[in-house]
């Protein structure tokens, strides 16, 4: 059946108290004037890791003296997208991912059982998420995609490879969207719009990502 090509919207909606990464600052969204107490206006106060949600990893998060997430080119971020599926049931290998064809300057998500059991919408952190060993992360720099996007907090495990993992990929200037909820993101293209927040040198910032499917779906 053909289906008409659509937007999705893989961010996570932000809100006070959320599921954050364990040493991160929480989110904490407060009004600090409210209409209903009698102010003229409704008005937010918002404090934040800057890799809170959906995110953007830009390369001066592990690299000394490399760019910021404002100075991160569009088109790394903006474009044709892969969605790629990802059966490994601890870490994704390098083995799994040569088997996809990956070209230089493609933009390319991954999709683990993290997006299947949706563990990026429990209220507390899952510390055995599924994430990337260091002989994949070698190997998307080495293969010069644009972006890659995963789906968890980290690219890296917790309290385990993240340094390397991520220094490979920042590295090779290879921006990381990490937080996507891919769970109703099925395996296949899409063209996808990826903005985090221009924040001067930072060395990361939320962001919104929509995909739109770029062909149909049975
Ligand atoms: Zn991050």
């Amino acid at each position: 059946m053909l289906t008409k090509p659509k937007w999705i919207d893989v961010s996570l909606t932000l809100k006070s108290n959320m599921m954050h990464w364990p040493s991160d600052p929480p989110v904490s969204i407060e009004r600090v004037r409210d209409m209903d107490k009698g102010d003229t206006v409704n008005l937010s106060k918002v404090t934040m890791g800057v890799h809170s949600g959906t995110h953007v990893d830009a390369p001066v998060h592990f690299i000394k003296g490399a760019i910021g997430v404002h100075q991160i080119l569009l088109d790394s971020l903006i474009g044709p997208a892969r969605v790629i599926k990802i059966s490994a049931k601890d870490t994704i290998k390098e083995k799994e991912l040569t088997k996809h064809g990956i070209k230089k300057g493609e933009r390319i998500l991954l999709r683990t059982q993290n997006s299947i059991n949706k563990i990026l919408h429990r209220d507390t952190f899952t510390e055995d998420f599924i994430y990337m060993a260091e002989d994949a992360a070698k190997f998307l720099s080495s293969r010069g995609i644009k972006s890659l996007g995963v789906d968890y907090l980290s690219v890296g495990g917790y309290k385990k490879n993240g340094s390397n993992v991520h220094r490979f990929l920042l590295g090779a200037g290879i921006p990381v969207i990490e937080g996507l909820d891919l769970s109703g993101a099925l395996p296949g293209n899409y063209y996808m719009i990826c903005l985090p927040i221009k924040i001067l040198d930072s060395d990361g910032a939320p962001a919104r990502v929509i995909l739109k499917t770029t062909k149909t779906f049975d």
